[in-house]
């Protein structure tokens, strides 16, 4: 039997004709930048995290990039993120040309530890990154606290969250801005980059708007250097039509997680994901956590089931940001890419698959 990590295809087919249509339509009308899907995304997108404002942008790197430029951070601020976690969440510090300052992240549910996080603060520091690793939401209202009692900014990475709550409230809503990818594999993706931020803040909504469309107020009227990254019309259209569909497929994400964990639970090698009790996980992976992983793998990948590696190389150790001399630490996430794996899991899973995975552990 084969079971792939993630079918794209497969949910594709699945809503085939509304995609279609969609897609026709905006060719029909030729907006591919700018024009009405975009301004009806943007709008379903803020309702669904009943936030003031949404901006779409190019891609999920570029959400927190421009995010991060539009808090007008003081020259030669540090910025905390969690050392567990894709690159973008870091680039985009480095890119505003701020210090990149690693913290920990906790055994627990794999997101920022908060008594790390405190001891990285200095007089320097002016924002955090608040990554919701995996789908699961980090704990950001003590983040916010944090935040706030040393007057930081907090700019949320929702990139492997869409749809995510907190104490019953959405991910993303609770920072300065709350940013978002698009990109196919995500549990909400297009079919292409895409991205979006959002924000109740109207002038840093109205600044990254400006930044995202070369900084101009008008056609040719620029206010200051500013850079291309808009939402084109097509991916808009399409992932108008693919947010009806996102609780359906969360749902599913959510049941196959459970059925992992009732079918998995007496495997000792394998450490289960903790769900917190406060938290919507939507599972945009299921990880879990072995000493055997290599092993586990291979045996797993000689039955035809896919697995992926997140992250293999944990961030401070990446070449990219050896010249911060973070490599060397000791801390869970220095050593996390040593023993965790992510199984299969996505919104049109079939459950009776996770027989076999078992089978084949
Ligand atoms: C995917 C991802 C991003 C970047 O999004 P792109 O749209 O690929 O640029 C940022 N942060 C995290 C945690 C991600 O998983």
């Amino acid at each position: 039997m084969k079971i792939k990590f993630l079918d794209l295809h497969q949910q594709y087919l699945s809503i085939k004709d509304e995609i279609d249509s969609a897609i026709s339509e905006t060719i029909s009308k030729s907006s591919f930048v700018g024009g009405n899907s975009i301004i009806e995304f943007e709008e379903q997108f803020k309702t669904y995290h009943e936030s003031d404002y949404c901006l779409g942008v190019g891609n999920g790197t570029d959400a927190l990039e421009i995010s991060l430029e539009a808090l007008n951070l003081p020259v030669g601020s540090e910025i905390i993120v969690p050392a567990n976690s894709f690159i973008s969440s870091a680039e985009a510090i480095s890119r505003n040309n701020f210090k990149v300052v690693f913290c920990d992240v906790s055994p627990i549910d794999y997101n920022i530890d908060l008594d790390d996080l405190k001891k990285r603060i200095t007089k320097n520091t002016s924002a955090i990154i608040a990554v919701h690793l995996y789908g699961q939401p980090c704990q950001i209202k003590e983040i916010i606290e944090i935040a706030n009692n040393h007057s930081l900014k907090v700019v949320e990475d929702c990139a492997q969250a869409h749809g995510a709550e907190y104490e019953g409230k959405k991910v993303g809503t609770f920072g300065d801005l709350g940013c978002f990818s698009f990109y196919p594999g995500k549990n909400l993706g297009a079919f292409g980059d895409a991205g979006a931020i959002i924000t109740n803040d109207q002038k840093l909504y109205f600044k990254c708007k400006k930044i995202a469309n070369h900084g101009r107020i008008a056609k040719y009227d620029h206010e200051f250097e500013g850079r291309n990254s808009r939402l084109d019309g097509i991916q808009a259209a399409i992932l108008s039509v693919k947010l009806n569909h996102l609780e359906e497929w969360t749902k599913v994400r959510i049941q196959t997680a459970m059925e992992y964990i009732n079918q998995l639970s007496d495997i000792d090698e394998i450490k289960l994901p903790n769900i917190k009790e406060n938290v919507r996980h939507v599972f945009h992976l299921f990880v879990v956590r072995s000493h055997k992983r290599d092993a586990i793998r291979e045996k797993l990948s000689n039955a035809g089931i896919e697995t992926g590696i997140h992250y293999p190389i944990a961030l401070p150790k990446l070449k990219a940001f050896k010249y911060l001399n973070q490599g060397d630490e000791d801390g869970f996430a220095w050593i996390s890419d040593r023993e965790l794996f992510s199984l299969p899991i996505h919104g049109n899973f079939d459950l009776n698959q996770i027989k076999y995975i078992k089978e084949n552990l």
